[in-house]
């Protein structure tokens, strides 16, 4: 790079996201009615909105051609890298319709992070910060008749970087993709609040000592899918996945961290070994839990004391958390050699307070008194 070369705008924060992302209209935006359509009946993950914010990187040129596109299937050369080798990494997070219509991001400067430390993991160029977030406000500006106001939806915003260099050697892409797409989803529970069943794989491991765990890729989810086909076949919801050096300690669902409730009103979650991730639900609920005055504890949670613990009532509830559910009762626990209720399998007192305070929050009907909530729109 020559001394004329512009630079990426990393040290540059005040700019507006228009600055940044060049907003390129669709020439074929669904129309008010087709919106209404989508929008008066919202799944998970299946509607998409009319388009998606990109960059691209070289290994010359560094991060350019910042932009708003019209939402369209991607031109791939067969021998992109990311199709043979997986070298992906995504975020999830979401945008909130507060009732006098401005639009807010629950902690996107926490995904901006994660995502960075991921791509280090993944030997992916980091994204600037300031672009993460410059992508975010500028595709829910240019789709914000897209945000849902029905109650407990929301608009997923789904960042994900890949490698689109087209070789089959092996080592890090030189070209590589940076995208945003989002998604007007409802309530993740269509039946409520309903407790989940948990099946404890004791075969299969989602991560080990030293490998991606920790890094949001693709590739543990990948890893994750026959176990969770297992937990199915057992009738049970989703899966919980046990360390890999004993088997013995629970580490967390394929996509949701994991919390125990005890009669004493001590909550734990797992520590933060290098093979769970570190979930921004999780970081926020460990504050939330603190200031309605539990003790909160990260440690080592062996299978054994919770199975224990669900016999004598000394552990009172399990919840499961993550962006897409926030808080989820889990009422059961399986596996080859047990199945087990947490309690009367309902959802618990710790459990659906956190639910509350945590939405309350993300939805604008409590003071944000954390500064988690950042406004978009
Ligand atoms: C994304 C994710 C979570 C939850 O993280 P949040 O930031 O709370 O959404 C938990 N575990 C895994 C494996 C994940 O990929």
């Amino acid at each position: 790079m020559t001394s004329t070369t512009p630079a990426t705008n990393s040290a540059t924060s005040p700019q507006s996201a228009e600055d940044t992302f060049d907003v390129r209209p669709s020439s074929h935006p669904r129309t008010a009615e087709e919106r209404a359509e989508v929008l008066s009946d919202l799944g998970f993950g299946v509607a998409f909105t009319d388009h998606m914010a990109r960059a691209t990187w070289t290994s010359d040129a560094g991060w350019h051609d910042r932009r708003i596109e019209a939402y369209a299937p991607l031109q791939l050369d067969p021998a992109a890298a990311v199709l043979h080798y997986a070298q992906e990494i995504f975020e999830g997070l979401k945008a909130y319709a507060h009732a006098d219509g401005s639009v807010w991001a629950f902690r996107p400067e926490a995904n901006a992070r994660r995502f960075a430390r991921s791509a280090r993991r993944l030997a992916l160029p980091e994204l600037p910060e300031e672009d993460f977030l410059a992508s975010i406000r500028a595709l829910v500006h240019t789709d914000v008749e897209w945000v849902p106001t029905s109650s407990g939806a929301s608009m997923y915003l789904r960042p994900f970087m890949f490698a689109s260099e087209a070789f089959l050697g092996v080592r890090p892409a030189k070209r590589v993709e940076y995208l945003v797409i989002a998604s007007p989803v409802g309530p993740y529970f269509t039946r409520g609040f309903t407790p989940v069943s948990i099946w404890v794989s004791e075969e299969y491991h989602r991560a080990g000592p030293g490998g991606t765990g920790e890094a949001k890729c693709g590739g543990n989810y990948a890893a994750s899918l026959l176990p969770q086909q297992e937990a199915y076949a057992h009738g049970c919801d989703q899966v919980c996945f046990l360390d890999s050096s004993t088997n013995t300690l629970l580490e967390e669902l394929g996509g949701m961290n994991l919390f125990v409730v005890g009669a004493d009103g001590v909550v734990s979650t797992p520590r933060l070994s290098g093979t769970i991730l570190e979930g921004v639900t999780r970081s926020s609920i460990l504050e939330l839990l603190g200031e309605q005055g539990h003790e909160v504890r990260e440690r080592d949670i062996p299978l054994a004391e919770v199975l224990d613990g669900v016999a004598s009532g000394a552990v009172t509830e399990v919840f499961a958390c993550g962006t897409a559910a926030v808080v989820t009762p889990v009422g059961r626990l399986a596996s080859a050699r047990f199945d087990v209720s947490v309690a009367d399998g309902a959802a618990g007192a710790v459990t659906t307070a956190i639910h509350t305070a945590l939405t309350d929050v993300q939805f604008g009907v409590q003071e944000d008194t954390h500064g988690w909530m950042q406004r978009l729109v």
